[in-house]
């Protein structure tokens, strides 16, 4: 598996000369100030991951318990924070979450069992008995916003309500790749499964890395062949295709499905 490895040490120690950014995050939660503001740090400690460097500011994200107290800072779910960050911002935290989630689950060989040990230069945990190295992984996932036309060529978005979402809200079709799939296979096996429509013209969109736990989500358009809305019922309490002009409750600003709706119907 390819890893980019990052530009320094991920347990370097002495810094000098430029300034650090802290992603302090216990669990789902990241420390951040009133104005979801990063806390500054004087220097790395050894653990640290190194997340990123823009224009002279290293950010590096470190686990921390949940009682840990920071003056002027709390911690706050990553969930609430979507809508408050740039698209920038919000994927340096994503990155920075999806690290430690494979940190915190990969103390341990997976193979053999030792304790195993963080890869001083990349990011590897790796065993010091067998030498099985593990890195990051993400589970990839396609979303796909699917248009069809009546009869006076109205167009219509398919729409989604899944019965887990605690608010009214409407939403994409969206599945997990299996193994062997290419992605445009997923996107249709998914649409039939959840909602049972035949789908042509898959075409991708766009992408967004979401840290929830550790997706890519990989978007797609796509129109409608042919075939009768059948609803998975454990996955899909509510279905249809929904005029431009008479749009439900949608997904956040922020997120890809979101993104990917504004685009179809702007
Ligand atoms: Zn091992």
């Amino acid at each position: 598996m390819a890893v980019t490895p990052p530009d320094h040490s991920i347990n370097e120690l002495i810094i000098s000369n430029i300034q650090i950014k802290c992603l302090m995050i216990h669990k789902n939660s990241i420390f951040v100030d009133e104005n979801f503001k990063l806390p500054d740090l004087p220097e790395m400690e050894l653990g640290d991951l190194f997340v990123t460097e823009v224009d002279g500011v290293r950010y590096i994200t470190r686990e921390v318990a949940e009682d840990h107290q920071l003056a002027g800072f709390n911690l706050t779910n990553l969930r609430n924070i979507v809508t408050k960050w740039s698209t920038t911002e919000f994927e340096r935290a994503s990155r920075a979450f999806q690290l430690l989630l494979w940190k915190r689950n990969h103390r341990f060989c997976s193979h053999c069992g030792e304790k195993t040990i963080q890869h001083t230069n990349e990011y590897a945990m790796v065993c010091p008995a067998c030498k099985y190295t593990q890195y990051p992984r993400l589970q990839p996932c396609v979303i796909v916003a699917i248009t069809r036309h009546d009869e006076g060529n109205q167009p219509s978005i398919l729409l989604a309500r899944s019965p887990r979402f605690t608010i009214p809200m409407f939403s994409l079709i969206a599945g997990f790749v299996e193994v062997g799939e290419t992605l445009e296979q997923a996107v249709a096996r998914e649409v039939k499964e959840e909602v049972g429509i035949d789908i042509k013209n898959i075409r991708y969109m766009s992408s967004q890395p979401w840290p929830f736990p550790s997706n890519l989500m990989i978007g797609f358009q796509a129109e409608y062949a042919g075939g009768e809305l059948v609803l998975q019922e454990d996955e899909i309490s509510e279905a249809g295709f929904y005029p431009f002009d008479q749009l439900p409750l949608l997904p956040p600003k922020g997120s890809i499905a979101n993104r990917m709706i504004e685009q179809i119907v702007g």
